[in-house]
């Protein structure tokens, strides 16, 4: 791999514009890794379909496992998707070799995090009183519904019949869309990629990067059943454009415009919006009324704090030292009103939870997910949940851990995660946590839980634990191969046991070391 010396893109184009022969350009196997297809060259006759996510239903488990076979079972989409999130991750690791201080900087963003989680009330009531100065009106929501209550109220008191919106995880766990088409509210994203996802009618699969999961021929699908965009043609530059032409009337046509937002000043009582294509911008600057739905753990104390985490944020998301806009709310514009609803859905009570509280410091880059084997593999959209990801295996048990029982499953405890992390949350031990907290409320399927117990009797018994061995190897050396690879071994349907020894460790120890330790 080469990733060639750092230069200034002098042409000023996006990196992915940039001639074949860029010396930034980063090689795997020989092929260039562009992680936005930004390469326009046409892919193969008949395109792969797009593999769909977890199934749910009700409250049932979601099974991760099987979306993630249907996954792994399109190998256009789990190549594009694990090549394209592992180009992120290489990008990030060349910024941050870039900053010498950065563990002091992760450390910093730890420190202040978890400073303003134990301070937690303080901090909301100084926001919520500045923000009222600056002339804010600031509203609180205890759950989902309560949230989606309080927007719809003040759209109605507003007679505003459509909302323009940008990327917002909150949102996404209030079922605020679907609850807008239930009142008669026309909700349009802004941002491309979520905007793709809403017309497609799935969840984001990524909490930065909502369509990552998606090929360009997929888009091109998407586009030509919803706003009449040529099927054949996967351009990137053309879907771009048949997009904004579609979407920028309704843009300009909106009665309100919605945000969320990435940071919350306490000392000025402010809020932040970080994107790349402006969307939200358009989405708080065009309408005149601006709502912006934020979850009570995105406050920090001072401003001066917002530099630790900006320097943070784009470099350990995209590998990008920056977002393009990094924009300050600080009140209504003149003639206009602005509203802030500010969130809990959960948060209060996951402060009190010993081993997961610091989940709350986690400002939603997406590091852990594109370096996670099993999210790379697997596609975001297999986890069933609004957070997917190792990330997504700490939150979505906290909301309903029968429903996301087998999540915290999904990972080889690799500790990547947990390496990548610009808020230093422990990942890895908390997925492991979770793990021992849902045997303990028996929320593992019965199998499983039989099958350690089992474990547990026989690890504890040498000598049976020498018998069983024995008897294991004799097994798959004699006997029937469905005996061992049937539909109650999982771990055998991808995998093929190593050929049995003729003679145990323990035996040849014996025999040759006359049974010394
Ligand atoms: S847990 Fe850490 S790495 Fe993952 S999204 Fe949150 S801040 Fe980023």
């Amino acid at each position: 791999m080469s990733t060639g010396p750092k230069q200034s893109h002098d042409n000023g184009l996006h990196p992915e514009l940039l001639p074949p022969d860029d010396p930034d350009a980063i090689y795997h196997n020989g092929h260039r890794l562009d992680h936005a297809e930004g390469v326009s060259r046409p892919m193969r006759s008949k395109p792969e379909p797009q593999p769909r996510g977890a199934r749910v239903h009700g409250n049932r488990p979601i099974d991760q496992a099987e979306a993630a076979g249907r996954f792994i079972a399109a190998p256009e989409h789990e190549k594009m998707h694990d090549e394209r999130l592992w180009d992120l991750r290489q990008k990030r690791d060349r910024e941050m070799h870039g900053i010498e201080e950065w563990e002091e900087l992760r450390s910093l963003a730890s420190a202040i995090k978890e400073h303003t989680l134990t301070h937690l009330d303080q901090y909301l009531e100084q926001f919520e009183a500045n923000a009222r100065a600056n002339g804010i009106h600031v509203h609180w929501a205890r759950d989902a519904a309560e949230h989606n209550r309080i927007v719809h109220g003040i759209l109605r008191d507003h007679g505003a019949k459509s909302l323009i919106k940008s990327k917002s995880m909150l949102t996404e766990e209030c079922g605020f869309r679907p609850y807008m088409a239930s009142v008669g509210i026309e909700v349009v994203e802004t941002d491309l990629g979520e905007r793709i996802q809403q017309l497609d009618n799935e969840d984001p699969s990524h909490v930065v990067v909502p369509a990552v999961h998606k090929l360009r021929t997929d888009v091109a699908q998407v586009f030509a059943r919803t706003i009449g965009a040529d099927p054949n043609n996967s351009d990137v530059h053309y879907l771009a454009e048949a997009q904004r032409e579609a979407n920028r009337p309704l843009i300009l046509a909106a009665d309100a415009g919605m945000t969320g937002a990435n940071f919350v000043v306490a000392e000025t009582g402010t809020f932040v919006v970080c994107t790349n294509e402006g969307n939200a911008d358009l989405s708080a600057n065009v309408p005149k009324l601006h709502i912006a739905s934020i979850g009570i753990e995105k406050i920090i104390p001072r401003l001066e704090h917002l530099a630790v985490f900006v320097r943070l944020l784009s470099r350990s998301a995209l590998g990008s030292p920056m977002t393009q806009y990094t924009s300050h709310f600080r009140g209504p514009r003149q003639g206009g009103e602005m509203h802030v609803v500010l969130t809990d859905n959960g948060r209060s009570a996951r402060l009190g939870l010993a081993e997961f509280w610091t989940s709350l410091k986690c400002i939603r880059c997406g590091a852990c997910m594109n370096t996670c084997p099993v999210y790379r593999r697997s596609g975001g959209l297999s986890y069933g949940a609004t957070y997917s990801g190792p990330i997504g295996l700490i939150i979505d048990p906290t909301f309903n851990a029968h429903k996301y029982s087998n999540l915290p499953f999904a990972s080889s405890l690799n500790g990547s995660c947990t390496n990548v992390c610009p808020v230093k949350i422990n990942i890895h031990e908390q997925i492991y946590a979770w793990r021992r907290e849902l045997v303990k409320r028996h929320e593992v399927p019965f199998v499983k839980k039989a099958a350690m117990k089992a474990a547990g009797e026989l690890l504890s018994r040498p000598a049976a634990y020498r018998a069983a061995i024995a008897a294991a190897d004799f097994a798959l050396a004699h006997l029937p191969r469905f005996v061992a690879y049937n539909g109650l071994n999982a771990w055998g349907r991808h995998r093929e046991n190593p050929h049995p020894p003729k003679q145990t460790f323990h035996s040849w120890h014996h025999a040759n070391r006359g049974g010394k330790q």
